[in-house]
């Protein structure tokens, strides 16, 4: 289980507490055990009251610990309502919006999903609980490396990240179930379309970072292929950066 894995050793350091290691396995339980109540108050507050509640998206919210996926420094606030920096001027999602995606991506768990964009590796986490296998591609070195030694302290077996362009897809392993673009660009990459599987999803944030983007949800409908597009609620996410020009 992803919780047994839970060290909390981080925190310790960080509060500058000290003392025989009796105490500080008391302490970190009661870490463990307050963290896990911020992510159950993170669930019922702002994901379930918002409206999401498909019950395999909130069980993987409530299993997977947002706080192994954000900096040491920012572990007080990583079951805040907010989006949070985790270096190399990139964020982790706001709790919501990765919940909301989550459920437009409708997955059942049998699902082969690609996510764009992985960052810290938390959405990567969520999907691998949701489906039974998960490719991440990261453009950062740094972060992939991160969040490839994260999901591997947690134990999650059925997540790849790899690193590079994710605009380009996978296509070796295409075609996909589902795909997340967890970054905002213009326009759909033509590969990631190429790459959905007939009756696939997407969700991707489109428009301009900066003037502004619409999480828009994409479905190949399963006969005709053709694409059927809803644009929803307006979203900000980092940009979305590839060898295409128009992209961002
Ligand atoms: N899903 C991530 C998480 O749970 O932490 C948050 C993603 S962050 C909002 C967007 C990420 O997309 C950044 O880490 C950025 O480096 C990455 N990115 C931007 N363009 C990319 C591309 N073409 N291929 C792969 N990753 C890209």
């Amino acid at each position: 289980m992803v919780e047994s894995k839970d060290d909390g050793s981080r925190i310790e350091r960080g509060a500058g507490i000290a003392g025989d290691m009796g105490s500080q396995k008391a302490l970190q339980k009661c870490d463990d055990e307050e963290l896990r109540r911020q992510r159950e108050e993170m669930v019922a507050r702002q994901i379930a009251a918002r409206d999401i509640h498909d019950p395999r998206v909130l069980s993987a919210m409530r299993a997977i610990p947002r706080h192994r996926f954000v900096p040491p420094e920012r572990i007080g606030e990583a079951y805040a309502d907010t989006a949070l920096p985790i270096g190399y001027g990139q964020t982790i999602s706001q709790p919501f919006i990765v919940a909301d995606m989550l459920a437009e991506l409708a997955l059942t768990g049998d699902e082969k999903v690609l996510e764009v964009g992985a960052g810290s590796g938390y959405a990567a986490a969520l999907l691998g609980q949701l489906a039974r296998q998960v490719i991440a591609i990261e453009r950062i070195p740094a972060l992939a490396e991160r969040a490839r030694r994260t999901l591997a302290d947690l134990g999650i077996t059925n997540v790849e990240i790899r690193c590079g362009d994710g605009t380009r897809g996978a296509p070796e392993d295409a075609p996909f179930d589902a795909i997340l673009v967890s970054a905002g660009g213009r326009k759909v990459p033509k590969a990631l379309i190429e790459q959905l599987a007939p009756g696939g999803r997407m969700v991707i944030p489109i428009g301009d970072p900066f003037l502004g983007q619409h999480l828009t949800r994409i479905v190949k409908d399963a006969k005709t292929g053709r694409l059927h597009e809803e644009v929803r609620e307006a979203v900000r996410f980092v940009p979305l950066i590839g060898d295409d020009d128009d992209l961002a």
